[in-house]
């Protein structure tokens, strides 16, 4: 029987905010000293109250229109209990029933032999709090002395959690949902969306199911992974584990299991526990808050282009290849110095031959170049303006510069910073062409190789 995989995936996001969740403490808890962003609020003294980040609740909205959700009208906030050291007040300040956007979904990029991007459905959009750190430190080894540090810092920065409907049917499908949110996210500008440093957490639900059939069966909730690689390696590592339980006729346990990446395998951590042990019930510090339609209306008409809409217009505007175009527009920085160095084109090149030459550019050499600098990757940090490569593409597109040459003054303007113009004539690198020049060239060529000529 041929099986396929079912996943769903909840996701974490850190907001960039000012402040925390419910405080007024700044949210910088990465570059503070430990236990400097502290409040009765965030440390959970007896007779406090929070108050709700208005800036966290546009964010959360600007991800729900984003993603093509519902805004609801009144929304709530809920209490979910469980006891953790991290945890200060025993509680977290969460919701439950009525999150902040519902019923929505992401279109992913269309896959291999497909015309149609593959559209994934969104449960829920909806805020919360993270929790304090704890570092553990080891003792002399025989369990005297093992002891925690804690940092309460982070405690109270907002999270968003994003929920998909269990629509995911491949692990290269989840890991494209992953980048597409995170692209989202970025465009948007309301979080760093990184996994490696902590910003963007993912939690992956799979199951597997005869094809063909809709019922889902039981699954497993999967955690620990901090890359986008390992989400896919333990989503295929779980796919065939439970595909094999189901051939030997076994039941999948419902349980949370941990991804040990060094093993490349999943381990079982605790059965999976269920909304009713978290006894929810609406926070009562916190009156429900009304999101009026004048303020939805407001965030919907800022929203910057986002990346699936200016994909599409990279591909019509300028003729891009559907590949250069995702590469492109995949950081919404290298999308905006994409179109700054194109409005530099002088007047009267051919607008989308200029603009497929530049595309060539940033995902060849200047992709290559960042990809082995020191400081890895960001075009924001790159010391050649969009006015410059410009220069540069212009003088390739004239002929003025050969293949060679031309990546050596790029790799000197990725270097120095400097005007292209400038490298050329230092460097004498300019290509040299008609009679005048070249006749006494080949004079010289001739007369020094009379053996060759004399063969010819
Ligand atoms: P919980 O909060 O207990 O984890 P939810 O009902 O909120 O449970 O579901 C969490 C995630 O699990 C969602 O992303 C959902 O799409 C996914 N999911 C639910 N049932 C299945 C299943 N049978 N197989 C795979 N994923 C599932
Ligand atoms: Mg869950
Ligand atoms: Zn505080």
């Amino acid at each position: 029987m041929e099986y396929e995989p079912v996943i769903g995936l909840e996701i974490h996001v850190q907001l960039s905010t000012k402040s925390k969740m419910y405080c007024s403490c700044g949210a910088d808890y990465q570059s503070a000293e430990p236990n400097t962003r502290v409040c009765p609020v965030c440390l959970a003294l007896p007779g406090v109250l929070p108050v709700v980040n208005r800036a966290a609740v546009e964010a959360a909205m600007k991800i729900g229109l984003a993603l093509n959700c519902e805004i609801a009208e009144v929304t709530k906030f809920d209490r979910k209990n469980y006891p953790y050291p991290d945890l200060m007040k025993g509680y977290q300040i969460s919701q439950f029933d009525v999150p902040i956007a519902v019923g929505g979904w992401l279109e992913l990029a269309p896959e291999n032999g497909s015309e149609n991007p593959t559209r994934i459905g969104i449960t829920r959009v909806h805020m919360e709090e993270d929790v304090a750190r704890l570092t553990h430190v080891a003792g002399d080894g025989h369990g005297r002395g093992d002891h925690a540090l804690m940092d309460v810092n982070r405690a109270g920065v907002p999270l968003m959690e994003v929920v998909s409907e269990p629509d995911i049917r491949s692990p290269e499908q989840a890991e494209a949902y992953i980048l597409t949110l995170q692209s989202i996210i970025q465009y948007l500008g309301v979080g760093t969306a990184s996994m490696e440093e902590g910003s963007f957490r993912c939690d992956a639900n799979v199951s597997v199911r005869p094809k063909g059939t809709e019922t889902l069966l039981e699954r497993t909730e999967i955690k620990n992974m901090n890359r986008v690689r390992a989400v896919e390696r333990a989503l295929a590592y779980e796919v065939r584990r439970q595909v094999k339980q189901h051939e030997a006729g076994e039941r999948v346990v419902q349980e949370t299991r941990g991804w040990d990446d060094e093993r490349g395998l999943t381990v079982p951590q605790r059965s999976k526990e269920e909304a009713h042990d978290y006894r929810y019930f609406p926070e009562p510090d916190l009156p429900p808050l009304q999101i009026g339609r004048e303020w939805v209306e407001e965030v919907r008409a800022a929203l910057p282009e986002l990346p699936a809409l200016r994909w599409a217009r990279f591909q019509d505007e300028y003729g891009l290849s559907t590949y250069d175009a995702s590469l492109i527009t995949s950081t919404r920085a290298t999308a905006d110095y994409f179109e700054q160095t194109v409005e530099a084109a002088p007047a009267g090149d051919m607008r989308s031959a200029f603009a497929k030459e530049t595309a060539n550019w940033l995902n060849g050499e200047m992709a290559r170049l960042l990809h082995a600098s020191e400081a890895a990757g960001d075009i924001s940090d790159v010391k050649i303006g969009p006015a410059q490569l410009a220069q540069l593409v212009e003088m390739f597109r004239t002929r003025e510069l050969n293949n060679a040459a031309a990546k050596q003054v790029f790799e000197e303007m990725f270097r120095t910073g400097r005007d292209p113009g400038a490298i050329v004539s230092e460097k004498g690198l300019a290509k040299v062409s008609g009679e005048d020049e070249l006749g006494p060239v080949i004079d010289a060529v001739i007369a020094g190789n009379e053996a060759a000529v004399s063969d010819y």
